[in-house]
């Protein structure tokens, strides 16, 4: 059995290394948009983050994005950004931002 290298990515709020398909990508377009990147593949730079309603929030509270991103996002974008990422939630049900001794916060 050949043992298969799943990509691991590092959430910028927590710091966790998950594979690809836990995460969410977040690029910045060479247009300067900041949007939510569901295949993977788009140009830009990208930041990964746990696909968990809670890492948003907290990457918001922490202007996480901003950092990862070297933007400033506006509140504008936050809001398109935290829609968009509710509307896939359904899909990372069993992930949670932070690391495990941490969760009971
Ligand atoms: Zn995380």
């Amino acid at each position: 059995m050949k043992a298969r290298k799943v990509p691991q990515r590092k959430c910028i709020v927590c710091q966790k290394t998950l594979s690809k398909r836990e995460m969410l990508r977040i690029v910045r377009t060479p247009e300067g948009e900041v949007e939510l990147d569901l295949s993977g593949k788009k140009n830009g730079r990208g930041a990964y983050i746990c696909g968990d309603a809670e890492a948003f929030k907290k990457a918001r509270k922490t202007k996480a994005f901003d950092r990862a991103l070297k933007v400033n996002l506006t509140p504008e974008q936050y809001e398109r950004l935290e829609q968009d990422f509710s509307s896939v939630q359904d899909k990372f049900k069993s992930v949670s931002c932070g690391k495990p001794d941490e969760q009971s916060e």
